[in-house]
């Protein structure tokens, strides 16, 4: 066997281009080519994405693959085997410890090298550095885990979801101006008033995912992302595991309105918003009477957002 030296080359921030080779994902990132080179295992590298762990020869872009077969190409081509055998030896030893490729060496067959350094695509938006490893890694939207360790960063996927959450709220009055120019006004505001809507339950789904996980992280056990769809059901799994409860960080006047807030996310979600009798058992709500829509405002979702974060501080906190 030999290897055919080939440079890997990062971008201008250093970093590297990966593609989880699991056929259902193919997430793209990028990790510091130094952190590659340093610090994965030839073994274990996780999918920031999906968590798929495979070993750390099968990360390949399609772009980086199509490279390596023009640069093994050129290889096979120019080599004359007579050289080739003459220089087995060096060419061995300098690339011992190369863990980005392997090529199998057949004799009879002529390879020959010329270096074609591999690019990158441009940098990406969001750099990451593991809180537990250090390894620094870039993404386009939400990740879960550390390529390097597997660590589940889910509180900072959470932040960055709340965060977009609130800048989409901030720029409402600019988007329904947008969609009246082309769908007229009553369009426009049935249109934003969805949007409005929806905030609720993409603030919870960004919680439940956050929550979900660091309850397994904190337990070693798995529950399901909708138990904490419920104020005290998910309250009293953090109890129940550590001692501490969403009372800890939240005041009773904040429970009750997280709650409130949470009941309405299932009736938009639900029952288009109408109020029914399960809705005004479970939240004591004196705002509204069977048979009513809810009334949404800008300012219940930030609300939401508000204790969501200060909750999530809270929960960051348990070990
Ligand atoms: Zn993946
Ligand atoms: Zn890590």
């Amino acid at each position: 066997m030999t290897e055919i030296p080939i440079t890997l080359q990062s971008d201008e921030n250093g970093y590297f281009d990966r593609e989880c080779p699991n056929e259902n994902c193919l997430y793209r990132f990028k990790i510091k080519l130094k952190d590659w080179e340093d610090k994965i295992s030839d073994d274990e590298v996780h999918c920031p994405m999906c968590g798929h762990i495979d070993t750390s020869d099968k990360w390949w872009t399609q772009e980086q693959l199509e490279q390596i077969q023009e640069v093994v190409s050129s290889y096979a081509l120019s080599y004359i085997q007579k050289e080739l055998d003459k220089s087995w030896k060096k060419v061995a030893q300098s690339t011992r410890n190369n863990k980005f490729i392997k090529i199998t060496y057949k004799p009879g067959k002529r390879i020959n090298f010329i270096n074609n350094p591999i690019g990158q695509s441009e940098e990406w938006a969001q750099e990451i550095t593991c809180e537990h490893c250090g390894t620094q890694y870039s993404v386009i939207g939400s990740a879960y885990f550390c390529p390097c360790c597997g660590y589940n960063s889910a509180s900072h996927a959470f932040e960055e979801s709340l965060d977009s959450i609130s800048k989409m709220l901030s720029s409402l009055p600019q988007m329904e101006r947008m969609f009246s120019e082309s769908y007229g006004d009553d369009k426009a505001n049935t249109m934003c008033r969805g949007m409005l809507e929806g905030t609720l339950g993409d603030c919870m789904s960004a919680f439940q995912k956050f929550a979900s996980c660091r309850y397994s992280e904190i337990s070693g056990s798995v529950v399901r992302v909708n138990d904490f769809q419920i104020v005290k059901k998910g309250s009293d799994l953090f109890k129940a595991a550590t001692g501490k409860g969403y009372d800890d960080w939240l005041s009773p006047d904040e429970i009750d309105d997280l709650n409130v807030l949470f009941q309405r996310r299932h009736l938009f979600e639900h029952n288009n918003g109408m109020v029914d009798q399960q809705y005004l058992d479970k939240t004591q709500d004196p705002e509204y009477v069977v048979g009513q829509r809810l009334i949404m405002r800008e300012a219940d979702t930030r609300d939401l957002i508000r204790l969501l974060k200060k909750l999530g501080q809270g929960i960051l906190t348990l070990s």
